[in-house]
């Protein structure tokens, strides 16, 4: 069961906004829209249903709450949130609740998941929001713990233990959590959880996005619930410069990502040969010892290591026979006789101990002189068993099956290998100023590369691809792709047409056709993203709509997709970092990801250290091709100095 059927969310609207001049604050008007119809759009993706404790102008919160319910607090005057968790516990129709407060709508879109995941590991009956904060008049001091009593998830059946609490006459948030066990989440973003509590912080807030957006779905509850386009346009909910705290990190969107989507089940067995870039699907069990007996590591002589001379004495050995590999040898030396043997030769029997040829004090025909000091006893052999044990996992599965793999395969006997079965991923460009190739280029149009870079980085991955090419800025078009993509695939992959100011029906389309998020990211290259499924009938697919730009496409791509894509093929999916000394300064803005195209390469000292290629415009393809990594500029990390270490993604790995 998803966790979202298993969440009711309750805005708690029900204060007397003494701060603002006893306004209601909720139904302040705020970047287009009103503080609760954002915060109402933020909550909803999270959750199966919703409610809206208010006490005051409840026909307005009514109108905003479509089919969910108004709920005006049980106690009398005022009482304070507790009191709306209260109505919101006897309401709440599923086994969690998650709260959040009308006048901060910048809290993450994986709230519920986060708390939730802290509330399971810790076995709690709350998980709240923890922030750490510094004080603005004391910028060195340490930083504080903030908890942020409004932003919890907790059990609907602590309701009893509540009305407990209230029946002391009792009214404070924190004593009642006492009687709780809490579990702390700390959320590393402290400007998610702030809120907005006098007339000026509106002011401020509204100052800081720019104009105002369309309203946010604050559509009937069905509809908004069930999916998350009320929180795309929420999240996207004003045209706001980077920076704005509703746009959603990289590592919340990917966390966001990987926790819908599964892999593929089916698996099929294939020759070993045949498995190369393949993900298995079953561990690999060593049937044998590797190696099965104990060999030499060296060509010399075998002997038994009680012989070797004492303490400043030589002894000499009589060779009594030759051990090849392949041949053994199967007679045991006595005192004062050796072997001469090859390297990966059986040692024969009684032997524990390799004098290597070149360190012998003398050879005479069959007769080998050994220093004291020449060799320890049991040196140069190679046991049975040292690589891997008979019975033992030789290869867990969900791994990507490279050179190294087969080959170790194919050492314990086996010649066959249960993999998953390829992912099917259909790919098209949108839009009507593509040109393929062999076409005429009019004035305004350019050539489609999106579809050769998505084709690349497909291959790369191991799917198997089906190219549709070219679709038009037309609805009709637009569905009957999706529609055979859905049929077709296990994911679809889209370029072009998913920010909010394209000017085609792409976004339409798309959230007409699932349920599609879309996302603006605090990352550059490449803020917006659509994520969701895409259903026809019986069929569906997971769906990506990248930005159309040629450098946004493939940094999301790499980014968002590839992870998404390797966690279906049931792959272990970390892209690795290395770090780099930065040839350059180089300007960053904190509060978002940034990815700058580098070339990498060794300074005097032999230390790596890498430089920007040139323009970074996400337009300018160019700057891929001549780059050799990906400079990772972390959200929270501002400018970079030069010397300064800084994360880099290699394109080109060994294996
Ligand atoms: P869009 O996101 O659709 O507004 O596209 C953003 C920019 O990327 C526009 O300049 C488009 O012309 C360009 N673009 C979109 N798709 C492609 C493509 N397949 N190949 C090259 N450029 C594209
Ligand atoms: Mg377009």
């Amino acid at each position: 069961m998803s966790l979202k059927s298993k969440v009711t969310g309750l805005i708690l609207a029900g204060g007397r906004g003494t701060r603002m001049g006893r306004v209601d604050k909720g139904l302040q008007p705020f970047r287009g829209t009103t503080l609760v119809a954002q915060v109402l759009a933020r909550l909803a993706p999270q959750v199966a249903s919703l409610a809206i404790n208010a006490n005051r102008n409840l026909p307005q919160y009514q109108a905003l709450a479509g089919a969910a319910p108004v709920l005006p607090d049980y106690l009398d005057g005022f009482a304070g949130p507790l009191a709306g968790l209260q109505v919101g516990l006897q309401f709440c129709p599923t086994e969690l609740l998650l709260t959040a407060p009308c006048d901060s709508p910048f809290f993450p879109l994986d709230m519920a998941e986060r708390l939730h995941a802290a509330l399971e590991a810790e076995d709690a009956d709350l998980a709240m929001a923890v922030t750490m904060e510094r004080d603005p008049e004391q910028p060195d001091a340490a930083p504080f713990r903030q908890p942020h009593p409004v932003f919890s998830l907790v059990k609907a059946s602590v309701l009893p233990q509540l009305e407990a609490y209230l029946a002391t006459g009792a009214r404070r948030m924190e004593g009642f959590y006492k009687s709780l066990r809490v579990a702390e989440v700390l959320f590393d973003d402290s400007a998610a959880f702030s809120n907005i509590n006098t007339l000026e912080d509106l002011h401020h807030h509204e100052r800081t996005a720019a104009a105002p957006d369309r309203a946010p779905a604050a559509a009937p509850p069905g509809r908004a619930a069930g999916s998350p386009q009320g929180a795309a346009s929420g999240a996207a909910g004003s045209r706001a410069a980077d920076g704005d705290p509703a746009a959603l990190a990289v590592e919340q969107a990917q966390r966001l990502i990987c926790a819908r989507i599964a892999p593929v089940e089916a698996t099929e067995t294939l020759a070993l040969l045949a498995a190369l870039d393949r993900v298995l699907a079953e561990d690999i069990v060593s049937p044998i010892n590797v190696p099965a007996y104990d060999n030499s590591a060296m060509d010399g002589y075998a002997l038994r290591g009680s012989d070797l001379p004492a303490e400043g004495a030589t002894a000499t050995f009589k060779s009594i026979g030759v051990a090849y590999a392949g041949h053994p040898f199967a007679q045991a030396p006595q005192a004062g006789q050796c072997v001469r043997i090859m390297t990966g030769a059986a040692i024969p029997p009684g032997c524990d101990s390799v004098l290597p040829q070149e360190l012998a004090a003398g050879i005479d025909g069959d007769n080998v002189t050994i220093a004291h000091n020449a060799i320890r006893a049991g040196a140069n052999l190679r046991r049975a068993g040292e690589d891997l044990k008979a019975g033992g996992i030789a290869i867990a599965k969900g791994k990507l099956l490279r050179p190294a793999d087969l080959g170790l395969i194919a050492s314990l006997g086996i010649g066959e290998v249960t993999v998953r079965r390829k992912l099917k991923v259909a790919f098209f460009s949108t839009g009507d100023e593509l040109r393929s190739l062999g076409e005429k280029l009019e004035d305004g149009c350019v050539y489609d590369s999106n579809r050769y870079t998505l084709f690349g980085m497909l291959q790369r991955l191991g799917c198997e691809v089906l190219d549709m090419g070219v679709v038009r800025d037309d609805p009709q078009a637009l569905e009957a792709a999706l529609r055979a993509a859905a049929q077709n695939a296990d994911a679809i992959i889209t370029s072009g047409g998913v920010s909010e100011g394209a000017a085609d029906h792409t976004r339409e389309i798309m959230a007409l056709l699932g349920d599609v998020a879309f996302w603006k990211l605090a990352m550059r290259p490449g803020r917006p993203l659509a994520f969701g499924k895409v259903q026809t009938g019986q069929d569906s697919a997971w769906l990506f709509g990248l930005p159309g730009n040629p450098v946004a496409v493939m940094v999301s791509f790499y980014m968002f997709a590839r992870p998404a894509l390797l966690r279906m093929m049931g792959a272990d999916s970390q892209l690795q970092t290395m770090q780099a000394r930065a040839a350059q300064a180089i300007r960053k803005r904190a509060g978002r990801t940034e990815y700058q195209r580098g070339i990498i390469s060794l300074a005097e000292d032999g230390a790596p250290q890498v430089r920007l290629t040139g323009a970074q415009g996400s337009g300018i393809l160019s700057s891929m091709t001549e780059a050799n990594c990906i400079v990772v500029l972390r959200h929270d990390q501002g400018n970079v100095d030069a010397g300064d270490m800084v994360d880099v993604m290699l394109f080109d790995g060994l294996v």
